[in-house]
């Protein structure tokens, strides 16, 4: 696995702690069309709490926050909206974002009330 990329922060952030990825369960849907109302599938179920470190959502991304670590005044209201957790924080301001799992929702942006961030279009490779 890759080391998680960061946008253009200046300080380097701590590494993240990472868990060893388990086997995702198969589902036998051979017969779906024999399914009903009695019968579910978990697929649409948390059976594990906190388990999004599994699933790397960063690329369903549009459009990718940058951030300005220089700008940041430490309200900390990227970190509180961010819906993914992906705000990563060193002594009291936001440094970086992590790809692996920011959506690019642009809410940080929207709230960040100092313009440390601003949201790009993300070209991809
Ligand atoms: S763009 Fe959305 S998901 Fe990404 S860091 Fe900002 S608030 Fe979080
Ligand atoms: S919202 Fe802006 S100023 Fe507030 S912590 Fe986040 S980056 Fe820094």
């Amino acid at each position: 696995m890759s080391a998680p990329k960061k946008t253009a922060a200046k300080k380097p952030a701590a590494p993240r702690k990472t868990r060893a990825r388990k086997p995702r369960p198969k589902w036998d849907v051979s017969d779906i069309e024999s399914w009903g109302p009695e019968r579910h599938e978990p697929g649409a179920t948390i059976p594990e709490a906190g388990n999004s470190v599994y699933n790397e959502t960063g690329g369903w991304r549009t459009f990718v926050p940058e951030l300005d670590p220089e700008k940041c005044d430490g309200c900390m209201l990227c970190y509180f909206y961010c819906p993914d957790a992906s705000i990563i924080v060193e002594d009291g301001k936001a440094v970086a974002v992590d790809l692996e799992h920011c959506k690019g929702c642009g809410i940080c942006a929207h709230e960040c009330p100092a313009g440390a961030i601003v949201m790009r279009l993300e070209e991809k490779e």
